[in-house]
């Protein structure tokens, strides 16, 4: 009973006896209710059938002579009794043999039909219903009278009728029965071979959804199912694919960073190692010089271990936001007035525009310093002597706080600006390592702009320039 295809096999079986049921009470209630009348016009036309063959009769002959053969053969079945009249009432033809001559008043008929011919009425065709046994079946009371020879088998219409529908009836039912019966045998049978049918269907897809599944579970990432329909199962096959990629996308993500951790802590780790050593050896003098070469590579050390921290925070949604609100414009400035200096240095002149009043954003001003220190470290990195950066402040149309920071420097190539906001990501490995970029700085600004429920976006030109974009919620000041 665990079994799908059992389960439907039941609900369908269930489902045709409750129908067959059903259906067949309704024909019996059906039934009885209109058989009789059904029987009633059934015996209407076909008397009115045999009335219309008997003034055919009469009009070839001009009389009733011929007309007892002829009623027998117009008997419908043993059960059956016609008597015709003439014009007169009295009886020319009784398919029983024993009215003939007699009047036909009191006639206990079933059923009758008038014959006509030319417009005038030639007689009367009565049916009787009859049992079979020696006698009559002429009606009671007024009349003829009983005839004689009417023995104890003989019977009126009128009772015989009602004995004889409700015969018929129960004989019509019995066949409705048989054939309701018959009906519900085959479609039981029917209902099973779809059951199991159907559910082979259904559960052949989800048995081996089940075992990708498993070998999922066990690690073969690269377990794929084949998508054979469009409908749920089709649906839950593809779904089922899309998980096992992103599962495998993200493993091979997970590989990779503990490569590019182990790789970035090895560099400053071996320089340090190097120095120490040396100076232990007696090659490299213990001065000043080579402290500050270690100093740099600890304090390398140290921002990526705290980069790592923030991301795995940020990437956990744990990061405490401590927020305030802040003129957007302001903001950038302080900002900018920090790596003032080095810009001067480098030759590179630096500009914020924005119109007042500025929109007002409500961050935690640490974290989003961490953001636009970021961005500006990478453009004053990637813009050469001579060049310019410029942040702006403003609004987008959906009266977003927007700020940008663009530069006139080496640019990004398309294939790079598709990834430079995943993790170790460095356009020029060799380069970067040199300056000190570890490739987490835009992957921590991305996740910090998105624990601000904003988002960062970049447009660059190779050998251009770049401008990197933050859309941040604005509030009311
Ligand atoms: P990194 O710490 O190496 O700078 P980031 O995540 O900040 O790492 O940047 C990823 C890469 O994006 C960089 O290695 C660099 O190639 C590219 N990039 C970032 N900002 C700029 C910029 N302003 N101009 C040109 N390239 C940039």
């Amino acid at each position: 009973m665990n079994s799908l295809a059992t389960k439907l096999s039941v609900a369908f079986i269930l489902v045709v006896v409750l129908g067959v049921a059903s259906v067949s009470l309704l024909v019996r209630i059906g039934t009885a209710r209109d058989f009789e009348s059904y029987l009633e016009a059934r015996g209407g036309i076909y008397l009115a059938r045999a009335a219309d063959s008997l003034a055919q009769l009469y009009q070839q002959n001009g009389d009733w002579k011929n007309a007892q053969p002829m009623l027998s053969d117009l008997l419908r079945g043993p059960t059956d009794r016609l008597v015709l009249s003439d014009a007169s009432g009295r009886i020319v033809g009784d398919t029983d043999g024993q009215l003939l001559g007699r009047s036909v008043d009191g006639i206990d008929a079933v059923n009758q039909a008038p014959i006509t011919v030319g417009g005038s009425k030639v007689g009367t065709l009565y049916l009787l219903s009859f049992t079979p046994g020696p006698g009559a079946s002429v009606g009671r009371g007024q009349g003829a009278g009983p005839p004689p020879g009417r023995g104890p088998g003989a019977m009126t219409g009128a009772g015989t009728s009602q004995v004889l529908s409700a015969s018929l009836e129960s004989a019509y039912l019995a066949s409705v029965d048989r054939a309701i019966l018959t009906a519900a045998v085959l479609s039981a049978i029917i209902a099973i071979a779809a059951g199991l049918f159907v559910s082979r269907k259904i559960t052949r897809p989800l048995a081996r959804l089940a075992a990708a599944s498993q070998e999922v579970a066990s690690g073969k990432l690269d377990r794929r199912l084949e998508v054979t329909s469009n409908d749920e199962l089709g649906r839950v096959s593809s779904t089922f694919n899309t998980m096992a990629e992103s599962l495998q996308r993200n493993e091979e993500a997970r590989r990779h960073m503990v490569a590019d951790i182990a790789h970035d802590l090895r560099t400053p780790l071996a320089v340090i190692q190097g120095t120490v050593d040396g100076m232990l050896d007696g090659v490299i003098a213990p001065d000043r010089d080579s402290i500050e070469s270690i100093k740099e590579e600890v304090a390398l050390l140290t921002k990526l271990v705290a980069d790592l921290r923030t991301l795995s925070l940020a990437e956990a949604g744990q990061l405490k936001l401590d927020r305030s609100k802040v003129d957007l414009l302001t903001f950038a400035q302080r900002a900018v007035l920090k790596i003032e200096p080095i810009a001067r240095e480098k030759g590179i002149t630096c500009r914020v525009e924005g119109q007042s009043p500025a929109p007002v954003v409500a961050i935690d001003t640490a974290r989003m310093g961490q953001v636009l220190g970021n961005l500006l470290d990478n453009a004053l990195r990637y813009t050469p002597e001579g060049g310019s950066i410029t942040v702006s402040v403003g609004r987008s149309a959906a009266g977003m706080a927007v700020l940008s920071v663009a530069d006139t420097g080496i640019g990004i190539s398309p294939d790079d600006l598709a990834h430079i906001f995943d993790r170790f990501y460095r356009a020029d490995r060799s380069r970067t390592r040199k300056s000190g970029g570890s490739g987490l700085g835009l992957t921590i600004v991305k996740q910090l702009v998105l624990a601000h429920d904003g988002r960062v976006w970049a447009e660059s030109q190779p050998d251009a320039g770049s401008r990197f974009s933050i859309e941040l919620p604005a509030v009311d000041p």
